[in-house]
């Protein structure tokens, strides 16, 4: 049960922004902020069919990707559009064995990525997700994001497919260490080696050509497997396994919704697809799920 906003008005009302001036709620501190829903009948109809699929369901999975992240001013590093690529075959760079053959260029490359999600925030996505798992509404939020965005927003039961970037660790003797402090090191052009054995530290994202991370893949799995309901939200579902998990879902009966600004390739899957701007539709659905 999502809890109602503070100062919600059952029925829906105006926001602060949309009443005039003198119509706006005061007390002797000032203007009172007053949060409301949007009115039942504004919000899109497939959004409210989305939110009758999540009250129906027993088990709800998410899962994520880049378009999540890029309202948070994340490139799409995969993404051949995203200009990263221009200047870099990603198989020589950001492939296991291309870190290995030349971690300079490696770190060339990554580190704006590494930049960008530093300084990013959450947006209203990230948290609107989080509060679905707060009100025990969401089982497993699956994400292939490796900025650690949605547990900044407060989501903890997170399957990171594709890793992460909170800490690396020693391909020779498996030695982790949190990344905050490398990244200074990094900064300066330094190629970071343990300390124990001499051997690369590599960042906890998984490269191509690495395995993915085993119990963050089958958390991911059972979950597709479980569910009655998958949200597949800013993805173009085009990398595997993450691109599986839907087809996983629906071949058990789920029902899937894929949320995203451009077609996907596993549209025809879904009982409803939304195209939009993700950091607006998800914090819409979620506020429409509030009694
Ligand atoms: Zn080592």
């Amino acid at each position: 049960m999502i809890p109602p906003s503070l100062g919600h008005v059952k029925g829906g009302g105006l926001s602060l922004m949309q009443m005039s001036p003198d119509l706006r709620p005061t007390c002797r501190y000032g203007t009172v902020i007053v949060i409301t829903q949007a009115p039942h009948h504004m919000v899109d109809p497939s959004i409210r069919r989305v939110a009758d699929l999540i009250r129906a369901a027993g088990s709800v999975v998410v899962l994520t990707g880049a378009g999540v992240s890029t309202p948070s001013g994340i490139p799409d590093f995969r993404s051949p559009f995203s200009g990263l690529w221009n200047t870099f075959d990603p198989m020589e760079v950001a492939s296991i064995w291309g870190f290995h053959d030349n971690p300079e260029r490696f770190y060339r490359w990554f580190m704006p990525v590494a930049r960008a999600i530093r300084t990013a925030r959450p947006n209203a996505a990230h948290y609107a997700l989080a509060t679905l798992e707060q009100a025990g509404t969401l089982d497993l939020l699956i994400t292939q994001n490796i900025d650690g965005l949605h547990q900044q927003a407060g989501s903890i039961a997170v399957a990171e497919l594709h890793g992460h970037i909170r800490s690396a660790r020693c391909l020779g003797c498996d030695f982790e260490a949190p990344s905050d402090m490398l990244w200074a090191r990094v900064e300066q052009g330094e190629v970071l080696r343990c300390e124990t054995c001499g051997s690369l530290l590599k960042p906890n994202a998984i490269l191509f050509g690495e395995p993915l991370p085993y119990e963050s893949l089958r958390r991911a799995q059972e979950a597709a497997l479980r569910c009655d309901l998958m949200l597949a939200i800013g993805t173009s579902l085009e990398v595997e396994p993450a691109s599986d998990l839907p087809h996983l879902a629906r071949r058990r009966g789920s029902r899937v919704v894929i949320i995203n600004r451009q077609p996907t390739v596993a549209d025809s899957l879904a009982e409803v697809t939304i195209r939009g701007d993700i950091a607006d539709v998800v914090p819409q659905l979620v506020e429409t799920l509030r009694p």
